[in-house]
């Protein structure tokens, strides 16, 4: 192999950059010549790729973002989107792909693998912590201290207003944000897709909080049963009129920010070991971290996945939450 290219995809997610740096320059000190593809999908088929070199990844670690920039690709989805992709990696003499994305990214490299036999090996890069075959993905660690920063600040005005605020977080199908932030902030309430019905248990806990407590804050993921923050705020108003109600929705501040040391350890290790796959000769996986390990998932598993809500921390929330 002497040819490799490297391209983010689907949502974008902090610590993308670090895994972009890693494999470009963990290529280049293998002698391999490295391209960036922009755009994800959509560059590949335009060919918007350029040789990279170290200095292309300097002073990027700690940046939000891609460089490489992102895109869904509605062209790749199409059998002529995929010829034309191909016939542009293979006019560079690309031997072997790294895309860093989500499971969408994965199931588009599998269809692609029906006519183009070039290698490619996966990072998942999504904040939303929900692909199976990894304990992290790229994004998480800062999405979650983010959140926390931001709920923080939100508590310091609700303590002196003795307020109840209720605050969204990203997460359609996933809750693992919401779980990790809302334990992180002290949360009173967490609510969650994977658990149903916790929106009463919530208004259980209110209803029965410490008297003199100043202020409360109930986390909730976008994509909850109850059908998210306002909605949320709509029932505890008409259960408990007497208490002061706001709504927050963090919305996609939990995407962008330097990304936390955790993220930028994570994000180099899978890069490194991104490339080190393409020359084993590893082709449709996805690289993971599992128990502190590095480990490789093949796409077709590396699939989202809901995940049981995990009980023990459910139950702890319900202790520490008085
Ligand atoms: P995120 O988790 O942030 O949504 P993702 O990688 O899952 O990231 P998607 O938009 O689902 O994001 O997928 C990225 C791109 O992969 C799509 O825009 C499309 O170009 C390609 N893709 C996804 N599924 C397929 C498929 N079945 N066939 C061909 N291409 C696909």
């Amino acid at each position: 192999m002497k040819t490799i290219a490297v391209f983010t995809s689907g949502g974008d997610s902090p610590g993308m950059n670090a895994c972009v740096r890693a494999v470009v320059r963990t290529a280049l000190s293998k002698e391999l010549k490295v391209f960036g593809i922009r755009y994800g999908y959509e560059g590949m088929i335009e060919g918007d790729m350029v040789e990279m070199d170290a200095s292309s990844v300097a002073n990027i670690i700690h940046r939000g973002g891609t460089i490489l920039k992102t895109a869904r690709s509605k062209r790749f989805m199409t059998i002529e989107g995929r010829q034309q992709a191909k016939a542009e990696l293979e006019k560079r003499g690309i031997e072997g792909v790294v895309a860093i994305g989500g499971d969408g990214t994965f199931r588009g490299a599998v269809v692609f693998s029906e006519i183009c036999p070039i290698p490619f090996i996966g990072c998942p890069g999504t904040i939303d912590n929900d692909l199976a075959g990894t304990d992290y993905t790229i994004g998480f660690d800062t999405a979650i201290n983010t959140a926390v920063e931001a709920v923080d600040r939100i508590r310091d005005t609700a303590e002196s207003h003795n307020r109840v605020f209720i605050v969204e977080v990203m997460g359609r199908d996933a809750g693992l944000i919401a779980l990790y932030s809302g334990i992180g902030s002290g949360a009173e309430g967490i609510l969650i897709p994977e658990s149903p019905n916790d929106l009463q248990v919530v208004l259980n806990r209110l209803a029965n909080s410490r008297s003199g407590k100043q202020s409360k804050i109930i986390v909730v993921a976008e994509g909850d049963e109850a059908g998210g923050a306002f909605k949320v705020g709509d029932a505890v108003k008409a259960n408990f009129p007497e208490l002061d109600v706001r709504v927050t929705v963090l919305g996609h501040i939990q995407r962008g920010g330097a990304p936390t040391c955790m993220e930028r350890v994570n994000a180099s290790r899978m890069g490194y070991a991104a490339v080190d796959a393409l020359l084993n000769g590893q082709s449709h996986e996805m690289v993971g971290i599992i128990n502190n390990k590095i480990a490789f998932t093949p796409f077709k598993d590396a699939v989202k996945h809901i995940l049981e809500p995990d009980k023990a921390l459910l139950r702890m929330v319900s202790v520490l939450a008085r």
